[in-house]
Formats: C-alpha cells, structure tokens, sequence
C-alpha cells in the first residue's frame, strides 16, 4: 500500500509503515482535538443508501491549510456509510477503524476515540502539500471501500467551527450512551463466546483484548455487540471469536478460551488473565484506555485517573506517567488500563472487592458513574475536591469508615506493604532496575574475545543480586 497506487492522489505516503508514528508538539503543524480542546468526536452512522452522496466530503469551518500553525482547533468527524449489509451493529466498529486508517498517513497521528480523539499533523506533511481535511476523506473512502466491501456508498464530514460542533457532539454523546446502554442488559453468563481485538498491536504488539459482556473494551468504544458483529463481516480483521471454554476461575473472571486466544494472540508473551481483578494476571493494556485503575498500597485500597484529569492523582502520579507504566501491552499488577463503562460492571474488579475497594476518582469521573456507585459509599468514596495526598486519603477514609479500613492493619504498620488478599506477588516486590541498555561481557575476561551480551529495554527482577571480583 503506498502513494504510487491507491492513492497517487495524496501529497504524502500512505500505509502500514506509518502506523505508530508519534508526532511531538516541536513537529507538529497543528492539533485537532486532543486534551486542549473541549469537544470532539469521531462517529460512524449507517444510512440508507439514497442519504447519501458517494465519494463527498464536507467542511464545515476551517480547513487545514486555514489554520495557524502551532495552533489546536476542535475536530468532530461524522463518516456516513451505506451498503446492503451494513448495520447499525457495525457502526462503532466501522468508527474504530478511523483510528487504524487515519495513522497509516504519513506525518497524521490518531490517538484514543470516541468523545475523545486527538490528531496530530506534521510539518513535514503540510509542507509536502497535505493541506485539507479533503486528503484525510480520500484516504478513509479508499481504505474502507478496500477492505470493508460491504461499505458501498461513503461520505465524510469534518467539522471545526466551535460552535457548529456543539450539536453534533451533543448528539454523538447520546448515540454512545445509546450503544453501551444495550450493551449492559447482557452478562457472561449468557453467552457461548467472547470476543477479542488486536487492532492496537500496532502500537502494543502483546496486547489482546478480552471483549465481554461485562468488560466492554479499554478503549471503551468496543462492546461485545460490535465486535461481535465485527468478527462476523471481517472475519479477517482485528476482531475475533474467542471460545468461552471453562470458567476456572469465577471470582477473578478467569476463563480457559480466553487464556488460549491471549497466549496465541500475544505469541506466547500473555498467558493468562484475569479478566475482573487487578492482581496476579490482569489484563493487558494498550495505550487507548480511557482511565487507569491503581493501586494504593497505603491504604490498601484502589484509585483511579481518566486521561482528562489534569495535575497529579491521589498517588502524585500523573495520568501520562502512570500511563507509560501500564502501557504497551504489558500486564502490571495493580496497574491496569479500563474503559470508564467497566464500573458500571457487575463485574467491576469483583475479585478485589469491586466498589468496596475504589478510594479516590476524579470529581467528573464520579460524577459520569454515580450511579454505578452503591449508595451507602458514594460519600466514601473521595475526589480531588476533598484529598490531594495519601496522608489525607487516610484521614478522609477512616472518617467516613470506608470498607477499605476493615482491611488496615494496627495504625502503626498501615499498609507499608499489600495484603494478601491483595495478591501482590512477592516477586513483585522484588528490587526491579528498570534500563534501556546493559551490556554484559561474557567469557572471555579482560577483553580477551569471548561475547558480548546486550539487552535492550529490559526490566530486570532479582531476588538477590552478587557482584564478585572475576579472578
Ligand atoms: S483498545 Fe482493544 S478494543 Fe479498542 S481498538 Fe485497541 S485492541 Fe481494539
């Protein structure tokens, strides 16, 4: 896939190659949406086929090649699709492949989704002549048409004028409280199969998403429905039927298809998970989840951080750093990447102690999922409003006699170190030495031959370490 083909057309490159590309606000051209701008949206609607015109774009507000460089404006994009068998199901799942298409431009960065999307261009491209919204319409028809062929007639809107945006984003916030609201009826005990997606491999070669009835995706744009209906058209494409097989584990949500599908599906890099706890074997995380659930050993309890939450969470971490500790396809115990619809699970990290264990969110968080939160805790549960710092956490929690200080040990050994229930390993508290390159001579002695071994990236867990002079 590239320029000279399908799209001699586009003033940049286009494929595969490009996905993954980060853009830094030093190359930047200019930000659509992202963390600086209150509304955008991307949405895919299904319409009947005489709705629309193949092949259209429209701009409302500024094009690119309008706007100040440096500058971020707000970006809302409504794809429109029609085809015999395109239906409302596949619609959030047409949405994502925005995400995937988008970053296969050369220089045009996508990131997260929904309510929530972020783009970059770069200089580079804009100079090259990448100047329209029109350039990024093309490249989505074309991609679309190509490998989604059910998708017969597409048109695009893009819309940056502030206010015209506002109705649109209205109403695309509504149809996504609409998809999840579906979603919710159905739990996992009622299905013969889940559903998982590898569509972030690009950026998190080892993660695989566990799409169930009750965890929607960790990008949250995901339910069982849509990738259901995925997995069903593209049986080619990132989403797929994962076998529910034998539920091993009930309380942590463990499930033998699922363990199978994510050992293939990571190459032997997952092995297993647990789909409703944070310890032990969670599930992995890519770098599109919409919040971080945390661990807080102090108070033996859970805290947790969406990506608008600015300034430090409870734990002085915040979101972006807490986020390149959680990312990337790993499993982190006590760290795991969730769709901010998993607390309205029955599920929601049940083996933990669901909302009995949750000590501290964003005000705007708690709001979004108050009434996900059992009444008797919605007041012990604490925001930003009322504790900044663990200290205060602790005095906030025993004041309001949250279930968590059942947990505490005697005042003065609180929490220095997790419970057992906690499920903290104790290789995870294992000195760890995080590096980015060690190179160890190996044979040889006193440069006299022998190999050089060099481990890049590498964390390195070590129960004891000896250093002893080489005779
Ligand atoms: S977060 Fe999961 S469901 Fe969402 S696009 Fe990535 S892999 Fe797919």
């Amino acid at each position: 896939m590239s320029s000279k083909g399908l799209f001699a057309d586009i003033p940049v490159d286009v494929g595969v190659v490009y996905e993954g590309e980060r853009i830094r606000s030093q190359q930047m051209f200019v930000e659509l949406g992202g963390p600086n701008e209150e509304r955008k949206f991307e949405l895919v609607q299904a319409r009947k086929p005489e709705e629309i015109e193949d092949g259209k774009f429209i701009i409302i507000g500024p094009d690119i090649k309008d706007m100040k460089e440096g500058g971020h404006y707000p970006l809302g994009i409504l794809v429109e699709v029609a085809g015999k068998e395109v239906e409302r199901d596949l619609e959030s799942v047409i949405e994502r492949r925005i995400h995937q298409y988008s970053n296969y431009i050369q220089g045009f960065m996508h990131l997260n989704q929904r309510y929530d999307i972020w783009f970059r261009l770069s200089k580079d491209s804009f100079k090259k002549g990448f100047n329209s919204f029109k350039f990024v319409g093309k490249v989505l028809q074309k991609l679309y048409k190509a490998e989604l062929p059910i998708i017969e007639k597409i048109q695009v809107t893009f819309i940056t004028d502030p206010e015209k945006i506002k109705d649109w984003y209205n109403k695309a916030l509504e149809i996504y409280e609409a998809r999840d609201a579906r979603a919710r009826k159905l739990k996992e005990a009622d299905v013969k199969e889940f559903y998982g997606c590898v569509l972030c491999q690009s950026f998190a070669p080892t993660h695989v998403c566990v799409i169930t009835p009750e965890r929607v995706s960790l990008c949250g744009s995901i339910n069982w429905f849509d990738a259901r209906a995925a997995a069903r058209v593209d049986p080619k494409g990132p989403n797929f039927m994962i076998p529910k097989g034998e539920l091993l584990d009930p309380e942590r949500g463990e499930y033998s298809g699922a363990d199978e599908a994510v050992q293939k599906k990571s190459l032997g890099g997952v092995k297993k998970i647990f789909l409703h706890s944070m310890f032990g074997h969670p599930h992995t995380s890519c770098g599109c989840f919409e919040s971080i659930a945390f661990y807080i050993p102090e108070v033996d309890g859970v805290g947790i951080v969406d990506r608008h939450y600015k300034g430090n969470a409870v734990n002085g971490l915040p979101f972006s750093a807490m986020a390149n500790e959680t990312g990337g396809g790993k499993q982190v115990e006590g760290f795991v990447g969730i769709a901010i619809e998993y607390m309205r699970s029955p599920s929601f990290f049940k083996a933990d102690g669901g909302w009995n264990r949750v000590v501290w969110l964003p005000s705007t968080v708690k709001e979004r999922v108050k009434t996900a939160i059992p009444p008797e805790l919605k007041d012990k549960v604490a925001t930003e409003k009322e504790v900044q710092n663990i200290q205060d956490l602790k005095t906030f929690l025993k004041l309001k006699a949250h279930p968590v200080v059942s947990r505490w040990p005697p005042e003065e050994a609180v929490a220095k170190v997790p419970t057992a229930e906690a499920a903290v390993t104790p290789e995870a508290m294992q000195p760890t030495v995080a590096t980015s390159t060690i190179t160890l001579p190996i044979g040889g002695g006193g440069g006299m031959g022998g190999y050089r071994l060099t481990l890049k990236n590498v964390k390195i867990v070590a129960k004891k370490l000896i250093l002893k002079k080489a005779k």
